[in-house]
């Protein structure tokens, strides 16, 4: 069973890893207009724009989380940071970055939203189910 510690490390060391996707592919095209509201590839691409909290309307997806602060998330959630939503196409190449990175650190996608200490605390519980981790 891996230790708070090592769970600790591999959980940066996967968060980073996925930025470094992120930062070098950029699939969600985010972009802050003249008011300081971002957009994003899928909320570009709908006719809802920034207008309802809908998520299929294509709305950033950190809509109403307590971490979305004025220049974006204020925590290193690893569950978010291996998320993509369904705009972004399938065959994109960061899917199977972001799979094998989900793999590796053996969690699903519903460690959403959290800090990376709530993060450790719910996967080392998690595992105490006989969850992964
Ligand atoms: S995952 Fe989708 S909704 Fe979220 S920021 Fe990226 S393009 Fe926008
Ligand atoms: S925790 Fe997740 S949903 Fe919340 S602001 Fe950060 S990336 Fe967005």
């Amino acid at each position: 069973m891996m230790s708070k510690s090592k769970t600790s490390k591999l959980y940066s060391e996967v968060y980073a890893e996925a930025q470094a996707a992120f930062d070098k592919y950029k699939p969600c095209q985010i972009e802050i207009d003249e008011n300081g509201k971002a957009s994003c590839f899928a909320s570009r691409a709908s006719d809802e724009g920034y207008r309802t909290s809908d998520p299929s309307s294509g709305e950033l997806c950190c809509i109403g989380c307590k971490y979305l602060g004025k220049n974006g998330c204020k925590v290193k959630c690893l569950g978010c940071k291996l998320y993509l939503c369904s705009r972004i196409s399938a065959d994109h190449p960061i899917r199977i970055i972001l799979a094998k990175l989900r793999q590796k650190a053996g969690m699903g996608m519903s460690h959403i939203r959290k800090s990376k200490k709530e993060s450790i605390k719910f996967l080392l519980e998690w595992r105490e189910v006989g969850g992964g981790w």
